[in-house]
């Protein structure tokens, strides 16, 4: 059996590990010269000046020359994604999202933002995306270049949307605002505090989606960002499935609500009943 890692980033060490985890060969197909360490053979794919990662696709797709058994990870992330589904066309192979665990030949799929869990068996070759991880330490192999063609793109221009970067993903710590705030201004009592504990801000759907206070990539839960932050702040938020879904995962859920009765509290490991607005700034001064 071989595990194929498709790589455009250094950040794999988690798919790494699962290749070990397998048993028999492993082999790293990257795009641009990555030092992909753990791994027993690197296939690299030397990309254009300024071409964007994604022109590599037919290439990574010729490389990977799967067979009945082997397995395709590929980290979750947007360049990968698309190099993953172009190795999944070729191989004519099922892609596998939400993954939770994998062992050969089945694995455990997330349904409904982790509501349920889907046992899936596999035969031939599958395409699975994982939580990349860090940067795999150990040797790195020498790599072998593989000489195919790539798309022929030009970046002819590139615009920066406005909007703020989050990254809730990678975030340690999360304060999440729920409908208990009375306006988009008083937000900023939510940012506060995710500045005093060095976190990001995130929301439940109504204030992004409907409210349209925040950005659609800052709500949580089945329909939005499943994320596993260290440390959770739900304020305001009354716990609907949909959104704690999202948030299980989490290591510490702290819920500030005004309603003793919100299901929030039953998902939480430290609830407090009060008033956000009175309680968040005493918060925040304890932390100064
Ligand atoms: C198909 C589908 C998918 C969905 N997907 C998602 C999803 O991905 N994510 C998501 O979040 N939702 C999702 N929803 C919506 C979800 O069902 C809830 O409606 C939503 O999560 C409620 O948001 P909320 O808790 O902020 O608001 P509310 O339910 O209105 O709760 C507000 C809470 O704030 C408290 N509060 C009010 N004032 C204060 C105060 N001053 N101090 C402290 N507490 C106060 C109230 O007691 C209440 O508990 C989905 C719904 C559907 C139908």
């Amino acid at each position: 059996m071989t595990t194929w890692i498709i790589a455009a980033e250094t950040g794999v060490g988690n798919l790494v590990d699962q290749a070990r985890e397998f048993g028999g060969t492993v082999t790293a197909v990257t795009v641009g010269n990555l030092p992909i360490a753990g791994v027993d053979s690197i296939i690299d794919i030397d990309l254009a000046a300024g071409a964007p990662v994604e022109a590599a696709a037919p290439s990574v797709a010729g490389a990977v020359t799967a067979e009945p058994g082997d397995v395709v990870l590929a980290a979750n992330r947007p360049s990968e994604r698309v190099l993953a589904g172009a190795v999944a066309a070729k191989l004519g192979a099922p892609v596998l999202t939400s993954v939770k665990s994998l062992a050969v030949g089945h694995a455990q799929v997330a349904k409904a933002g982790g509501i349920g869990l889907e046992d899936v068996a596999f035969e031939g070759p599958i395409v699975a995306i994982l939580d990349g991880g860090a940067q795999p330490a150990g040797e790195v192999p020498e790599a072998v270049t593989f000489g195919a063609k790539d798309y022929v793109v030009t970046v002819s221009a590139i615009e920066q949307a406005e909007v703020e970067a989050v990254n809730l993903g990678t975030a340690q710590r999360v304060v999440a605002a729920g409908r208990g705030f009375s306006s988009k201004e008083d937000l900023q009592l939510a940012a506060d505090l995710a500045e005093a504990i060095d976190g990001e801000v995130a929301c439940s759907r109504p204030l992004s989606e409907g409210l349209g206070w925040m950005q659609r990539d800052q709500y949580v839960g089945v329909s939005g960002q499943v994320i596993a932050p260290e440390l959770y702040f739900a304020i305001g938020i009354s716990g609907q499935v949909h959104h704690t879904a999202g948030i299980l995962e989490s290591g510490t859920i702290v819920a500030i609500n005004n309603d003793e009765t919100a299901t929030m509290f039953e998902d939480s490991d430290y609830g407090i009943v009060g008033d956000l607005y009175e309680i968040i700034p005493q918060i925040i001064e304890a932390l100064e």
